[in-house]
């Protein structure tokens, strides 16, 4: 029987755990990187929790410690290099407590990384999480243990997540793994493996459990969810060749937003992320056609130079982007938009930068995402391009567009002012524990003072002022959805 535990992170910000009773052996598991790694730490969670486990905030009292990695860029990993330090100290205290490396970084460095850092006792990748009760028997017996195969069909479909440390009212479900697009400067495709997609079967009763456990919001996971296609089957004495059962029996991104939708019309739903090359207008349909789907778009472009778009093997053009900006802005006009952008991809010239600069003059983001190209081993680019832009010019582009990504996120919440918006209340505000925050469904963060509302509620608040991220305004009553 499961249970809600509720507890606090270091900010002081409720967490909500669940916990299996009669489970006695502790894991603590960390969480770096995307919103996917967050998301297969509570698959994690849900297969250690058969085994006996239920989570803890404090490392010093655990009989296994995990680390879920991202290997995104260099800076992530050194991040996990200085974690794994401090577990060392820890372990001097608790000399019981096991140690693992789970996630992208676990896949790429695979065995090695149990000779580069001694305090590892188990290494596996992001496809073998249904391993370890296998692996931490053999750490158990005093062996070593690694899984890094990367599977063609694993989606952890029939793993119900164990929530660790949400706020009880947004949760991630994912519907795809893996990536088939190749950008030259990506690790995912090795570390991630083949593309995949759920049953919708599972993700609908996802998301209902999640409704049922008072969720109210769920963001569809996937590395690039505009390529979600299940395959639903079917006899194939029904159909003239496979082709036409597929196409027959096949569900699309924009069918599962709408099968989403109608099986929790009161539930908001977000996605991340959508690849522009794959996006399709029926998409936009489904999103104009039902209230509860959020008016946001996470639509990560990297550069706005079609020279450098080539180099990133991104399979479009600056032009075919515009006019998919038009198109989300002609089919919601309120549409919140925001970005990922890297500076100094190799061979960037001052003009391929310029162009960043005035697609983003186009576009006028909500926010975004900004980083310096970070040579990644392994990826197409790393072994076909050097990276041959200074380290001071990299960063004085990187100013450049994090400063016009500020003045365009300030431009973007000024049209809120004077506005009546719907807003989620998430928890309390950081500044001040007078006032609830949320988001808007166009994903921006409102601050109002907390009245009789309660975490939870969808509440309408009129916006009175704002700084460049988040809106301030006071709640004018209940929204029609929390009825
Ligand atoms: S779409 Fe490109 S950047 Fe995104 S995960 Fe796939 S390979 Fe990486």
């Amino acid at each position: 029987m499961e249970e809600k535990v509720i507890d606090e992170n270091k900010q002081g910000e409720a967490l909500v755990l669940e916990a299996k009773e009669g489970n006695a052996r502790k894991l603590y598991i960390e969480s770096y990187g995307c919103q996917m790694n967050f998301s297969d730490s509570e698959i994690v969670a849900s297969i250690l929790a058969e085994q006996g486990f239920n989570t803890t905030q404090q490392m010093e009292e655990a009989d296994l410690v995990l680390v879920n990695t991202c290997s995104i860029r260099d800076k992530a990993e050194q991040t996990v290099r200085k974690r794994l330090e401090k577990y060392n100290a820890v372990k001097k205290i608790n000399p019981k407590m096991k140690v693992g490396v789970l996630g992208c970084m676990a896949e790429r460095l695979k065995s090695k990384f149990l000779e580069e850092e001694k305090i590892v006792d188990m290494v596996v990748g992001p496809d073998a999480y249904k391993d370890l009760p296998n692996l931490l028997k053999e750490v158990e017996e005093g062996r070593d243990a690694v899984n890094v195969i990367l599977s063609k069909d694993e989606t952890y479909g029939d793993i119900s997540p164990v929530r660790l440390g949400g706020n009880g009212v947004t949760a991630f479900v994912s519907i795809t793994r893996g990536c088939d697009n190749m950008c030259t400067f990506c690790v995912v495709p090795f570390t991630r493996g083949r593309e995949r997609s759920r049953d919708p079967k599972s993700i609908i009763e996802e998301v209902n459990d999640l409704a049922a456990k008072g969720y109210k919001e769920i963001t569809l996971l996937g590395q690039n969810v505009d390529s979600y296609l299940w395959y639903g089957g079917g006899l194939k004495k029904d159909f003239k060749n496979a082709t036409e059962m597929q196409k027959a029996t096949a569900t699309n991104f924009a069918q599962l937003l709408e099968l989403v939708a109608q099986a929790q019309p009161k539930m908001r739903i977000r996605f991340s992320t959508s690849n522009p090359q794959d996006m399709t207008e029926d998409v936009l349909h489904s999103m104009a056609k039902y209230d509860n789907i959020c008016n946001y778009i996470h639509l990560p472009v990297q550069s706005g130079s079609t020279r450098i778009l080539k180099e990133m093997n991104r399979q479009h053009t600056r032009e075919e982007y515009f006019e998919l900006i038009d198109t989300v802005k002609r089919i919601i006009p309120d549409c919140g938009i925001s970005q990922d952008m890297i500076t100094g991809f190799p061979t960037e010239t001052e003009e391929d930068h310029q162009d960043t600069l005035s697609l983003m003059e186009y576009v006028k983001y909500d926010f975004g995402f900004m980083f310096m190209y970070s040579e990644r081993p392994g990826t197409m680019a790393a072994r076909k391009l050097e990276d041959n832009i200074p380290e001071e010019v990299k960063k004085r582009r990187l100013t450049e567009i994090v400063d016009l990504q500020q003045k365009h996120s300030a431009y973007r919440t000024q049209e809120f002012v004077g506005k009546t918006v719907e807003v989620l209340i998430e928890k309390e505000s950081r500044k001040s524990d007078a006032q609830w925050s949320g988001r808007t469904q166009q994903n921006t963060v409102a601050v109002f003072p907390k009245e009789h509302y309660k975490v939870g509620d969808f509440v309408m608040v009129k916006i009175e002022d704002c700084t460049s991220a988040t809106l301030i305004g006071k709640a004018v009553g209940y929204s029609k959805v929390n009825n």
